[in-house]
């Protein structure tokens, strides 16, 4: 949001996915939709903004200026980065491929009924 901290990325982009686990509602606000990217095609611009929070089994990445969750990697496949979707400056052409933690999310949450629902994060589909 402030223009500090920013992120190219050379690579393929992964589709949407929404989680709505108690950490990404708290992270987010709501619930994370990203999409992901080979960690070693991403550049970030800016990286003295950049600040992890680390959650043991994984991190969450967000500006430390303006506080914006940006990224999201799991501590056993570093090698891949998630993206929030919402930071990028162009998602179209990127779909919603399936939806994680769907038993967590709010009441209020209207979850697409067209896309695989999944009790963990790609786990077991419900
Ligand atoms: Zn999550
Ligand atoms: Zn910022």
């Amino acid at each position: 949001m402030c223009g500090a901290l920013r992120f190219t990325v050379d690579g393929p982009l992964r589709n949407i996915l929404h989680c709505h686990c108690v950490n990404c509602r708290r992270v987010s606000g709501n619930f994370v939709a990203s999409s992901g990217c080979a960690t070693e095609d991403l550049t970030i611009h800016g990286e003295d903004h950049l600040r992890w929070y680390d959650h043991g089994y994984c991190r969450y990445g967000f500006c430390g200026t303006c506080g914006s969750s940006l990224f999201w990697q799991g501590a056993d496949h570093m090698d891949r980065t998630s993206l929030q979707s919402g930071s990028l400056i162009d998602a179209s052409g990127l779909v919603l491929e399936g939806i994680w933690f769907a038993h967590e999310a709010q009441p209020h949450v209207m979850l697409d009924p067209t896309v695989p629902h999944h009790s963990g994060n790609g786990g077991t589909e419900v």
